[in-house]
């Protein structure tokens, strides 16, 4: 018999080989995009805390607040004791936010999408996902019992040719989609996607967890995230309300999991009040991401994610030693979150960013050839 340290060791020097291994780097994020790493002072390029409001006043006011007030756990499941009362007023707030009739929230968005997901389709229906899909709506699919097929990224035309090839084999069709793409930043189509569902009698799932978007078209189910621009943690789902009511009583990942901290459930309620008032703050981070897309030549960005790709994980990860020797945090992003042969390092703009940071880091970007 192997011994388990042995097969790890393996396991690991194959992952190693291939550029694939990954290790935890200690990160202590400090004020604005300041983080510190190895004792070296970055600007970071990769935290999502598209707003900066994980680290605004208000928001870890309120979540002291709720620390004091409920403690630092929940307890227990939403279902036993855990589900304190904050609960009620951020789920009326979201779905409000979102123009639907209910919410409800789950422990993160990796969580709602693994928990929904087998929750409305199962054995004999039929899931269709973007290429590009967040692993966290695949994961969400394979537990499921449902066939899973792939429609080429955003390709309104290979998703009809799969839906008239298949969906009449099979009883329900979920389509799947971020509504922003996590790695690559640019839009799904969801307008054309909600036509050929309402074409093809099949339901809608956007993932929007990087969208700071007030409005979208309409879909059936949409996820969102409080771990992104809400500078807080935790997932959530915005539907009809049966649809919620069902979900509520279904989904594995809500009943078997403890409910949120308390903390966690303030912060994204005070984070989502500072969004909705202030609708120019939104738009702050596209803004720097288009700066930074003009300044380097690169596609207009779409959103305030913009990939820097560079082939093979080798070239990534070379290229992200560069951008810390020179002041700038940007990760690697390799093959299985990309595709093979689009390594790359994925640039997400903040609110926080100072333009003449942007205008530099373009310099150098311009300087290395990458662009
Ligand atoms: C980050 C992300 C998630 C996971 O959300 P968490 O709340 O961090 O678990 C889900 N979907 C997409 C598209 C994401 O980018």
């Amino acid at each position: 018999m192997a011994a388990l340290t042995e097969v790890a060791r393996e396991k690991l020097q194959a992952l190693t080989a291939a550029g694939r291994r990954r290790v935890l780097t200690d990160t202590a994020r400090e004020g604005g995009m300041a983080v510190v790493r190895s004792g070296k002072r970055l600007i970071s390029f990769s935290c999502n805390d598209y707003l900066g409001l994980s680290q605004h006043p208000d928001v870890k006011a309120a979540a002291k607040a709720a620390v004091e007030k409920y403690g630092a756990g929940a307890g227990a499941s939403r279902f036993v004791t855990g589900n304190h009362p904050l609960y009620a007023s951020l789920e009326a707030k979201l779905a409000v936010w979102k123009g639907m009739e209910a919410a409800l929230v789950f422990g993160s968005g990796y969580l709602a999408n693994t928990g929904i997901i087998p929750a409305l389709v199962g054995k004999g229906d039929l899931i269709l996902a973007d290429r590009l899909v967040h692993a966290c709506l695949i994961d969400g699919a394979l537990l499921s019992d449902a066939k899973l097929l792939r429609f080429k990224h955003n390709d309104m035309d290979d998703c009809q040719r799969l839906l008239e090839e298949h969906r009449g084999k099979h009883k329900h069709c979920l389509i799947v989609t971020d509504e922003v793409f996590s790695m690559d930043g640019d839009i799904a189509p969801l307008a054309e996607l909600s036509a050929l569902g309402s074409q093809y009698d099949a339901w809608l799932l956007a993932d929007g967890a990087h969208s700071l978007a007030a409005e979208h078209a309409p879909v059936d189910i949409y996820v969102g995230t409080f771990s992104k621009a809400l500078g807080s943690y935790g997932g959530f789902v915005a539907a009809k309300r049966d649809v919620i009511d069902y979900l509520a009583t279904s989904a594995r990942s809500l009943i078997f999991s403890t409910a949120l901290p308390p903390a966690a459930v303030a912060a994204a309620e005070a984070a989502l009040a500072i969004l909705r008032a202030d609708p120019v703050l939104a738009k702050a981070p596209l803004a720097k991401a288009r700066l930074f897309t003009e300044a380097t030549g690169l596609p207009l960005a779409q959103s305030p994610i913009v990939p820097l790709v560079l082939g093979e994980e080798s070239k990534a990860l070379k290229a992200a030693a560069e951008f810390e020797g020179a002041g700038y945090l940007a990760v690697a992003i390799r093959p299985p979150t990309v595709p093979e042969g689009t390594s790359r390092l994925r640039l997400a703009f903040s609110a926080l960013h100072r333009d003449e940071d942007i205008l530099a880091l373009a310099g150098f970007i311009k300087n290395k050839g990458w662009v």
